[in-house]
Parts: C-alpha cells; structure tokens; sequence
C-alpha cells in the first residue's frame, strides 16, 4: 500500500500527481463523482468509481486494477489533510472504490478527494456521528426517494444541496429498470445521445451497471452526494418494480432465474452505493438492514422490506376485502430483520426511534367499495405492522420515514386505524420523489379522496420535492419542501407545508 506523508502531499500541492503504476494513460475516470456513506462516530466510507466513459461497459476501462489514492482534510483546500489511504479498484467490482476511513472525531466536518493515473477527483464534504455518550441538541437530515432519470431534471438535488443537513436518507429507487430512449425520455436533452443498450431493461450485471452510471453522470445528483453523507436503502426498482422477495413481478419467469438477476442487481447496487465491504452480497442476497447512532438523540433503523417479504397477497394491486392480508404468517421484513428490529426498539436508549424504509406504513384506503388498500405496502401486511405499532405504544419516540409513492403524505400511526379517537403511537413522514412521476400536483381526485377516507392523514400531496426534518430532544419538525417542475430545468422550491410532533404524545400539528 503506497502511503503519503502529510508533508509530501503539501509539497506536492493539489495538482501535482503520483503515477504509481505504468498504465495506460487514462481520460479522467472521476467522471461519477464522488459520495460518503454509513456515518460513524470515527468513521465514514468514502466511495467514487473509475470510469472514463461512463456509458460504455466496464466504464471504458481494460481488466486492470487500479491504484485509487484518498486524502481525508478539515479544511476544503486540503492543507490539514488528516487521514490517507490507497484503496484499489478492481474490475471485478466495476472499478468501484469503497474506502473505510477510520480515526475520525465525531460530529465532524471532513473533506475529501481522490486521486488517479494523474486526475484528482471533484472535493466531497461529509460529516461524522456524534459520539456515542454525545447528546446532541439535533439532527437535521433529508429524506429523499425515487428518482426515474426519464421523468425529469433534478433540480431538487440541487436545492436539497444548498440545505443544512447532517445526512440524508434515500430510501429507495435509486434508478429504474426500463428502457430509456437515446434522448432520456421525457428529459428530451439534445445533447444527449444515450446508446442503444439503454433500451434495453436491466437484467445483466452490464446493463445495471451501466444504469448507474448514467444516473451519476448527473451534476445535481453529484452535488448532493459531494455535500452530506447519505443513509440509503433499496426498493423495487433497483431490481425489477413490485418485486418481493424470490417473487418476480410476472411469475411466468422461473425463481431460479429471477434470482440470478437479483443477484446482478444486488451487485450493483453495492458497487455503486457508498456501502462498507461487509455489506457486499453474495450471489443473490445482501444484508442491507442496519443500525446508526446519533449519541443519544436518535437511532435509525435502515430496514429492507423487498428482499425477505411474503408474496404481496390477494395478486397484489388495490384490493377491497382481502382477508390474507391479515395472515400472521405473511411478512413485510422477514422474521429475522423483523425481531432484529423489534429487539432494538424495545431496549433502546435513544429518545427517538427513526425508521427509514421503502412503503407506506399509515393504512391508505383508496376508496371505492369498502375502501381499496395497495398490497405493495404496510397494508398487505398487518400483522407485521401491528408487532411494530404494539412496541411504539409502549417505546416512545417512533418516527416512520418512507418513500416510493411519489406522493407526500404525513399520517399519525395508531395500532389500530379503524378508532381514530386512540390516541397516536408515532408519526410517518411519507416523502415525495425527487422526479418520478414527472411535475405533479398539489391535489388530485385521488388525493382528496384519501384524506376523506383516511382521518390519520394531515397532508397528502402530489408534487416533487424531499423532505427538509429537524429531529430535537422533545420534537421533531418536518417541512414539504416541493419543486415548481421537473421536466425543464430551473425548477424552483418552497415549503409546502411544515409539522411538529412532540416525543411522548405524538401526533401532528402544522407548524
Ligand atoms: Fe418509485
Ligand atoms: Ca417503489
């Protein structure tokens, strides 16, 4: 491992670069960006991936390893560089990089940067977790979610990017599977010529790769990564939409088969995410679900409600009157993350419990006869929504934060829907994409209807946009913040609607 003096890297100064290899010269391969993930008191893990033509298999790169060099400063010139390491990018893993810097102060602003075959990568800015013993006065982060390349511009990447935030979670639809036109569907760029593989659906470990890549060629997105270390999770559309567990969405396609594509999907997901090496999956499964600190303020529970979850009951869809969907022995979690969760809400010594997943957990009735519930979510599967709610009745402290419906909505949780006079247990803070489903809008008949037939719900809305939260030790904000547009560029943001919840009698109010 080559190791660099602080003193040598001062001499050297930004843009003078060490060749440690005789490669081939290489066009500048930072053409992705940069990000920080999975923030610990002492560490963060830092990620970028080699790829000088980021549209083309194997990024354009040959079958060569790859030298990366990294430097961790506190300052953004890089005159107190505190950390170096030399991590490698194998083209086994994409030419991904995912370095685990440790030694660390916590609750701290670090910048970072790589270097390779003589290019320096764009500067990235993260920040550490409190210490464990640490009891912060807040957290402020983002909650953000699907974003199909095709629906729109990503404006709201770049106004998420000027927030004040400790971290954002992503939860979910990092990319879509479907074809994408050569001009990026309704992004209708001119300057775009995509080739012909985008319109081919990802199935191969290639062709979602290559979805990555594409995606993160983005400016906007890459500024968001650059600016805040992020928590993600997966939905169904890093693999295939309304997936659930061995299960694909068309059950003509043998299980054997499907797994191998989970297996090429899960893969890539890990290269291109700022995940740790542990993480990485094996053939077809990966350990997503995990636990972050922040001192004594909070714990989040990242969990995975696609790869462990029961069949979606009664054909999946809106269904009126399907009884399975109470079936004790169906699961949204999986009994193993479900008890691993339940375990640690149950003794946890944080004030707040924040759960950051994929689906709607609030009941949602559509309407219609009886009023329809969506089997994709929380109401396909009661019973493991009940263990929940039974151990926020007792756990002060739960905060639901979802995604994957493009819509905001923010709901009081009861353990049982149908007596809106019981007092709420926690709150759900369901955010809105960040492009899919193209401009939206604030209301619609269907939006209307739900708020009539679901007395839980204070807000539901059909913009873009993310959620801006600040959790304190007895309240937690949330402020809507939507976009004007998304299907041309220059979007703007305002808040639509902000609200407060108190720690030991939870319940929205608007702030
Ligand atoms: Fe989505
Ligand atoms: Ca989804």
């Amino acid at each position: 491992m080559l190791r660099l003096s602080r003193r040598r890297l001062l001499t050297l100064g930004g843009s003078a670069l060490i060749g440690t290899l005789p490669a081939p010269r290489i066009t500048n391969p930072f053409t992705l960006g940069v990000a920080s993930g999975d923030p610990l008191p002492d560490g963060i893990l830092l990620w970028t991936r080699l790829a000088p033509k980021p549209l083309e298999p194997a990024g354009g790169l040959p079958p060569a390893e790859y030298p990366v060099e990294w430097q961790v400063s506190e300052n953004d010139t890089f005159t107190k560089v505190i950390r170096t390491g030399t991590a490698t990018a194998f083209p086994a893993y994409g030419h991904s990089v995912h370095a685990d810097v440790s030694g660390l102060r916590p609750a701290t602003e670090y910048f970072y940067r790589f270097r390779s075959q003589g290019h320096l990568s764009p500067i990235g800015r993260t920040r550490t977790a409190p210490a464990k013993t640490a009891a912060p006065r807040a957290l402020r982060f983002a909650v953000a979610s699907c974003q199909a390349y095709t629906d729109g511009y990503y404006d709201a990447w770049r106004h998420l990017t000027a927030e004040e935030l400790d971290v954002v979670f992503f939860l979910g639809d990092y990319v879509y599977e479907g074809a994408i036109n050569s001009v990026g569907g309704s992004r209708m760029d001119s300057s775009l010529r995509l080739p012909d593989t985008f319109e081919l659906e990802t199935d191969t470990l290639d062709l979602y790769r290559m979805r990555y890549a594409l995606y993160r060629t983005d400016p906007d997105l890459q500024a968001a990564h650059a600016a805040f270390p992020w928590i993600l999770t997966w939905d169904d559309h890093e693999v295939q939409d309304n997936y659930a567990g061995d299960a694909p969405r068309f059950t003509t396609i043998p299980e054997n088969d499907f797994l191998v594509r989970r297996a090429n999907a899960y893969r890539a997901y890990w290269e291109n995410q700022p995940l740790r090496w542990p993480r990485q999956p094996a053939g077809p499964d990966m350990s997503l679900h995990r636990r972050f600190r922040f001192g004594d303020l909070a714990h989040a529970y990242v969990l995975d409600t696609r790869q462990y979850r029961t069949d979606q009951a009664c054909g999946d869809g809106l269904r009126a009157g399907c009884d399975d969907r109470n079936n004790p022995d169906r699961t949204l979690l999986g009994a193993g993350q479900r008890d691993w969760l339940l375990r640690r809400m149950g003794r946890s010594e944080a004030r707040w419990n924040l759960l950051a997943q994929q689906v709607m957990m609030a009941e949602c009735r559509y309407g219609g006869t009886a009023g329809r519930l969506d089997m994709d979510k929380w109401d396909g599967y009661a019973a493991d929504r009940r263990r929940i709610l039974e151990m926020a009745a007792v756990e002060p402290g739960t905060v639901v934060i979802s995604g994957d419906i493009h819509n905001n909505y923010a709901a009081d949780l009861r353990v049982d829907f149908g007596r809106p006079e019981t007092a709420a247990v926690g709150v759900e803070l369901v955010g809105t994409s960040i492009t899919s489903g193209g401009d939206g809008s604030d209301t619609t008949p269907q939006l209307d209807m739900q708020r009539a037939f679901n007395p839980h719900l204070r807000l539901a809305n059909g913009q873009r946009g993310y959620l801006r939260c600040e959790l304190g030790r007895d309240s937690i904000r949330a402020d809507y913040r939507v976009m004007s547009e998304v299907t041309r560029r220059g979007g703007t943001v305002s808040t639509r609607a902000s609200f407060v919840s108190e720690r030991v009698r939870p319940g929205l109010v608007t702030a």
